[in-house]
């Protein structure tokens, strides 16, 4: 059996579609746009692409985008200021505060002082918290494990009732993931470093999450037969036939597993681009709930 490539690429084109779509309507009703604050903290290169990358797919669906660059040396009050202003914005429906920020300050202050109305990376802990609970919504979920499960449900698989694992237990990725899979009624397994007999356990899952960011670590044989497998790894590995010296894997062997599995995401082109498509998503979600629309 060769597995059907779940195309991340098309389905966040779709999804921009839509949220395309809800912006025209909001301008045209109340002469509004959603917009989104980008906070960046410091000079690192990878942060930089990933706020512009943001910036660019905002101004693409028609949603405004502030950009914050900030010092890297500025106080842990002066950011927590400038995101209560924010908070006090209203042409400003979501804040992303760029991960990491530098070592003398505290992540999880600044996350906690964006307003949870505002929070459109899922990442306050009062977001987290209703996320972890039974019959709690909460109103923002984290970008990456919620494309995860856009992926799955776009493409047609159920996740009532199914044994999910999930690999890796990060704030980010793993653990939301987990939740969200539990959520929808997965009988959810979660994984780390200190798991024993990782292969047997991952041989049970009718929906594989992998996200450890180790290349091709699940192989072939650790897969069931029939699972969907969502690849969340980002791993570059050298290749002196690409004109980069390296080429981008995911955490599973595609080749392998996609001989095995019932579906599978591509790395690059599948977990990837969700991940933009799903805070355009939140960022509009917040500005339609602002608005009354939702
Ligand atoms: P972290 O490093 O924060 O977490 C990795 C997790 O994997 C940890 O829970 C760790 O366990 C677990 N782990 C590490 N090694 C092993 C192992 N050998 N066996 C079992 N579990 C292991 O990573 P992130 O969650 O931030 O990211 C994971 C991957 O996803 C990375 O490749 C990253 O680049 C990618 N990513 C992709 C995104 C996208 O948009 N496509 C977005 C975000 C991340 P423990 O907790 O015990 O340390």
């Amino acid at each position: 059996m060769t597995a059907q490539i779940i195309d991340g690429k098309a389905i966040a084109a779709q999804i921009r579609e839509e949220i395309r779509a809800d912006v025209a309507r909001m301008q045209q009703t109340y002469g509004k746009v959603p917009g989104l604050a980008a906070v960046l903290v410091g000079d690192r290169k990878d942060s930089q692409t990933y706020v512009r990358m943001k910036k660019k797919a905002c101004a693409e669906v028609g949603i405004a985008s502030f950009g914050y660059d900030l010092p890297a040396d500025i106080g842990q009050d002066e950011l927590r200021r400038l995101v209560e202003e924010l908070n006090a914005n209203p042409d400003v429906h979501g804040i992303l505060v760029q991960l990491p920020l530098p070592s003398h300050i505290d992540e999880e202050t600044i996350l906690g002082a964006i307003s949870i109305e505002k929070d459109v990376d899922g990442f306050h802990p009062l977001n987290i918290g209703r996320l972890s609970m039974k019959r709690r919504e909460p109103l923002f979920v984290p970008c990456t494990p919620k494309g995860c499960i856009e992926l799955i449900e776009r493409s047609g698989f159920t996740i009532e009732g199914k044994r999910a694992v999930v690999l890796g237990r990060s704030n980010i990725v793993g653990l939301p993931a987990a939740m969200l899979l539990l959520h929808k009624n997965a009988t959810v397994t979660i994984c780390h470093s200190r798991t024993r007999n990782l292969p047997s356990i991952v041989r049970e899952a009718e929906i594989l999450v992998a996200a450890v960011g180790r290349a091709e670590m699940v192989r072939g044989d650790w897969v069931r037969p029939g699972a969907v497998v969502i690849d969340v790894g980002v791993n570059a590995v050298d290749d002196p036939n690409d004109p980069r010296g390296y080429r981008l894997v995911g955490d599973v062997a595609f080749d392998e597993v996609k001989e095995v599995a019932a579906a599978i995401t591509p790395v690059p082109g599948g977990v990837g681009p969700m991940t933009i498509a799903m805070l355009l998503r939140n960022t509009t979600d917040a500005a339609m709930r602002a608005l009354g629309m939702k």
